[in-house]
Formats: structure tokens, C-alpha cells, sequence
């Protein structure tokens, strides 16, 4: 007999969600987490759509930690010197199940590991998983860690995007720099009524600011700024393949963006209080690896679940729906007795079913055309501020025709190359 029903490696969202609805199911439920601390290692932007979050723990609102709702959605165009913004706010956005909230993953992933233990799941904090035990016939029956081979009926990877053992259990081959991006983050300290009010935020609700042009200096990404009650989240998110060419590395790029005109105000006088780094698969559903195998089964970002539309980036969201439908799917299959790949179908099926596939298919061609429409991160963010600069900038001199000075502002992009990328944008979305 094994020593566990099941075993979840790593306590993210995926893994803790995992493991709360196996334990919730009476299974015997083993977490190993390699932080210290659940979350410790963890990052994201910071902001969480909450449809999939309420879908497990329908009292979240008053319980898990989090930060503003968003309540605002700002986009802006930058170059070094110029910035053109796109200010949306809805009722829609706001009504419960279509919210999203600014989180921190620190408070975030220790709120639902506890959710996990209360549940029943027991955790190990501190040891990595190293490798997988399987018999004779491939079958995974269990991990070692450290010095410790601890087997279980199913094994659930949520190891997240740098999964070392997806390889082992599945085949998974190492991704592709282009499909790949680094994202790095600073927390800006500063008080909450100061926030609130360069923000231009009301009830103590918060703000999600994407950048693109200048943020990542042109190159494909952009920059990300979420407000946290009392802090400020602000980084970058670019791809590995095209910052090889880049002429900064990408933490001067940060530094270069905290003293560009439109963000330097919002952080004035905070304090950094924490720096983070972390890998973003970019790739889509063309790089996902199987799901599952004989005893194993993928959730979240050791499966590549995420997607970075430039104007959003969500893989906690997925993460959450794939660890709620592995960890159901998990206990069924112990229920029946079979966790074979065959007897785990069901999981592949409730992910085709929800958003989870649904969404990462509809957005498959979005990372060829981010990758192939490098004008959206230099030439266009130029030509909007060369427009804005047309019609806003008075100088005395005589002002001609706007057909006359928009010519030349719209021929350096050309008509069709703007006819073509509108065309590809709307096919990708
Ligand atoms: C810069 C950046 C910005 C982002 N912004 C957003 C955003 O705004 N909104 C959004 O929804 N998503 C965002 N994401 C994506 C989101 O953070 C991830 O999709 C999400 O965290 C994936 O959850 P997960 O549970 O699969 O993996 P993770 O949260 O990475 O958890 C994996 C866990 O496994 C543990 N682990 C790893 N290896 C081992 C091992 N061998 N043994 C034991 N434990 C192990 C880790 O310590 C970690 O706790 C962003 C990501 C980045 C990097």
C-alpha cells in the first residue's frame, strides 16, 4: 500500500487547490512545497480574476487576503518621452464573479495552503522533490526528496513553470526561448491614501496599468503596474528570444521605466521593499505538454497554463480551475481505483469543457502574432504620441491641414502594414 492517496508537489495556486479538494474528499493527502514558507518563491503581476477562486471557496471575499479591486484598467502607449493612455472603467468589471483583485502572492498562496491544511492535507515546507519513483512499467508511484522516497496512488505536478520533473513524468521538452519571457517585479511601498489618490481611485479600489513601447525599450513585452493597498507592484514582462538583441538588460529597463515621466509621480517617495524575478510562458497551447500519464497528472504552469495578450496577462485564474479540476478528477479516479492515464481522462475533459482549454485554443495564434508584429512595441507607440503631439502641441506657427500632417506620421508604419496588423490582431484575438 502506498504511504499516500496522493501526493501534490508545489503549493501555488494550482497545487494548494489541488490538494484542498483531495483532502476535502478524504483523501490521504501529502504537499510538498520547497519554500520555507508557502508562497515565499511565488510570483505573479498581482492581479487575480476571482470567477475561478469563488468556483472553490465561495466565502473568499471575506477571508483571502486580498488587495484592491480592480477598478480601473489603464493602457499606455510610451515613448521616452511621451505617453498616450487609454483609461477604461465599467459596473460591468465590478460585479462579483467578472471582479479581479490586486493580490500578493506572499499572503495569497499562504491564505490557501491553509485552506489545504484545514482541509486535512499535510505539508512539507522546505525540501524540493528531486526526481519520480516509477515501476516497472513507467508508472509514477510516488517522488523522492532529499533523502526520502514517499510513494502515493496519484501524483499531482504543480510545480509551476520551471517544473523539473514534467520532463520525467511526461516527456515535456524544454520550451523554446521565444515562447518563454522573464518578468521581473519591484514592491513600491507607499501609503494607502497616497495611493488612492494618484491613482484617482475611489472606495479604496485600485488600478491595472500596462505599458508598451518604451517600457521594454521597444523590444516585445511591456511593463505592469498594480495597486496593492498599501504598495505599489510595478515590473516587466519580456521575451527571452528578442532581449538577447536588447541593448539594456532588463533591470536597467526597470530602473529607466520608474523614471519615465508617467510613472515617476504614482511611485514618488516610495520605498522598494521587495524585488522578484520569474520565467512567463508565453508559448500557449502549442506548448503544452500532455496532461497526464499513468499516476501523474499536469495543473497550472508545469502544463504552460498562461496566457500574455499584452493588454492582460492570467495564469492564476487557469491555475485555480486546473487545480479544483485535478484534484477532483484525482479523487474520482482513487475512488474508482484506476489512476491510470485512462482512468484520469475525466481531467483532460473538465479542462476541455471549461474555460481553461477553451481559452488558451482561442488565444493559440496570439503568441506568433505578438512575436511577428514587433511594430506594436516600437513604431506604433511612436506614431500615437507623433498624432497626439499634431493635435495637442500649440506653437504659434500656422496649423496646417490634419490629412497634410498625418501623412507622414502614418506612411513611416505604411497603410497596409497598419491594415495588415489590425487584420492579424483581430484574427489572434
Ligand atoms: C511577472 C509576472 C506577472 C504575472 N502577472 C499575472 C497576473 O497579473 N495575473 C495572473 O493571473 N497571472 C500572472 N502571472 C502568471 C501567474 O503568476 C502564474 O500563472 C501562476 O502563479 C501559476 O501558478 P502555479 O500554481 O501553476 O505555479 P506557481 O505559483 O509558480 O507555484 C509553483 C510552486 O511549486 C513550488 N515548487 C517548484 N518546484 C518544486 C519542487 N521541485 N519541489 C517542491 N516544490 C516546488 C514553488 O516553490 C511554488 O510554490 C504573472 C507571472 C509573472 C512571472
Amino acid at each position: 500500500m502506498a504511504d499516500f492517496d496522493a501526493i501534490v508537489v508545489g503549493s501555488g495556486c494550482a497545487g494548494a487547490v489541488a490538494a484542498h479538494e483531495l483532502a476535502s474528499a478524504q483523501k490521504n493527502t501529502l504537499v510538498i512545497e520547497r519554500g520555507e514558507r508557502n508562497g515565499a518563491k511565488n510570483m505573479s503581476g498581482g492581479r487575480l480574476y476571482t470567477h475561478s477562486l469563488a468556483a472553490v471557496f465561495p466565502e473568499y471575499k471575506t477571508e483571502a487576503p486580498l488587495e484592491r479591486r480592480i477598478a480601473h484598467e489603464r493602457l499606455s502607449f510610451i515613448t521616452d518621452d511621451a505617453c498616450t493612455t487609454v483609461d477604461f472603467s465599467s459596473g460591468q468589471m465590478l460585479v462579483p464573479n467578472s471582479d479581479s483583485y490586486s493580490v500578493l502572492r506572499a499572503e495569497f498562496d499562504e491564505w490557501l495552503s491553509s485552506k489545504a491544511e484545514s482541509a486535512g492535507a499535510e505539508y512539507i515546507n522546505g525540501i524540493a522533490v528531486e526526481g519520480l519513483l516509477k515501476d516497472d512499467s513507467g508508472r509514477v508511484i510516488g517522488v523522492r526528496a532529499g533523502d526520502d522516497e514517499i510513494s502515493a496512488d496519484i501524483v499531482i505536478l504543480a510545480d509551476g513553470v520551471n517544473s523539473l520533473l514534467s520532463k520525467e513524468a511526461v516527456g515535456f521538452k524544454a520550451p523554446l526561448p521565444s515562447t518563454m519571457a522573464v518578468g521581473i517585479k519591484q514592491v513600491i511601498e507607499l501609503p494607502e491614501a497616497v495611493i488612492s489618490d494618484r491613482l484617482l481611485s475611489q472606495d479604496g479600489d485600485g488600478a491595472a496599468w500596462l505599458f508598451v513601447g518604451d517600457a521594454t525599450h521597444g523590444h516585445i513585452g511591456g511593463g505592469f503596474m498594480y495597486t496593492n493597498r498599501a504598495s505599489i507592484s510595478l515590473g516587466l514582462v519580456a521575451t527571452i528570444s528578442d532581449l538577447f538583441t536588447a541593448k539594456r538588460p532588463i533591470y536597467q529597463m526597470l530602473e529607466d521605466l520608474k523614471a519615465h515621466s508617467a510613472v515617476a509621480p504614482l511611485i514618488k517617495g516610495g520605498k522598494v521593499v521587495e524585488h522578484s524575478g520569474h520565467m512567463v510562458p508565453e508559448g500557449g497551447l502549442k506548448m503544452m505538454p500532455p496532461l497526464t500519464a499513468d499516476g501523474v497528472m499536469l495543473a497550472g504552469e508545469s502544463a504552460m497554463m498562461c496566457i500574455n495578450l499584452g493588454y492582460m496577462v492570467r495564469g492564476m485564474d487557469y491555475a485555480i480551475a486546473a487545480g479544483m479540476h485535478a484534484g477532483r478528477a484525482a479523487a474520482a479516479a482513487l475512488n474508482k481505483g484506476d489512476t491510470s492515464a485512462a482512468g484520469l481522462a475525466d481531467y483532460q475533459k473538465a479542462l476541455e469543457d471549461s474555460f481553461v482549454l477553451q481559452d488558451l485554443r482561442q488565444f493559440s495564434g496570439f503568441p506568433h502574432f505578438m512575436e511577428s508584429t514587433t511594430r506594436l512595441f516600437k513604431e506604433y507607440p511612436q506614431m500615437l504620441s507623433d498624432v497626439m503631439n499634431t493635435l495637442f502641441v500649440v506653437d504659434g506657427r500656422p496649423v496646417a491641414p490634419l490629412k497634410k500632417s498625418l501623412k507622414p506620421i502614418v506612411k513611416q508604419v505604411g497603410l497596409i502594414n497598419m491594415l495588415k496588423d489590425v487584420r492579424g490582431g483581430i484574427k489572434a484575438l
